[in-house]
């Protein structure tokens, strides 16, 4: 198991201020998505912890996390769950106030928050009830696009 900590983050008080009830695998995963930077699936967070985790473990954290405002789901092309971390000041316990697009890497498989992109006026267009909106680029990430 990769062992690498994110020493700039208190990790416990994270999971505390989001209301997470605190366990060592979740203390562990927490710190994965903010030490890996990505978007990660339930098949990337098995792999991480060698399967050593039940897989019931790793749905509930992860329900649990964005119930909490910690992660939001992003699309994915295979139809996995995947999710990224929430940014503090869009999202809280209470709710995910998402304003941003994602992009799909046809060739990493990676989803990437684009956060300079917003959704447009008809969001919030009067009268309007929009359930879900989805606003997805595709293509090749700048890593794969290099290669
Ligand atoms: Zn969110
Ligand atoms: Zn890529
Ligand atoms: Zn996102």
């Amino acid at each position: 198991m990769n062992s690498k900590t994110h020493n700039h983050l208190d990790i416990g008080s994270i999971l505390s201020e989001k209301g997470i009830s605190r366990t060592n695998f979740r203390t562990k995963l927490v710190n994965y998505f903010y030490s890996s930077n990505k978007s990660l699936s339930v098949d990337d967070i098995l792999k991480y912890f060698n399967n050593s985790i039940n897989k019931v473990t790793v749905y509930r954290s992860l329900v649990s996390f964005e119930n909490n405002g910690l992660i939001h789901k992003v699309p994915d092309t295979n139809n996995l769950m995947r999710y990224s971390l929430c940014r503090k000041e869009e999202c809280s316990p209470i709710s995910h106030n998402h304003n941003h697009g994602h992009f799909i890497c046809y060739s990493c498989n990676q989803t990437f928050c684009l956060e300079g992109v917003k959704y447009p006026e008809i969001i919030s267009m009067k009268g309007f009830y929009v359930k879900e909106f989805k606003l997805t680029a595709e293509g090749y990430c700048k890593e794969c696009y290099k290669n």
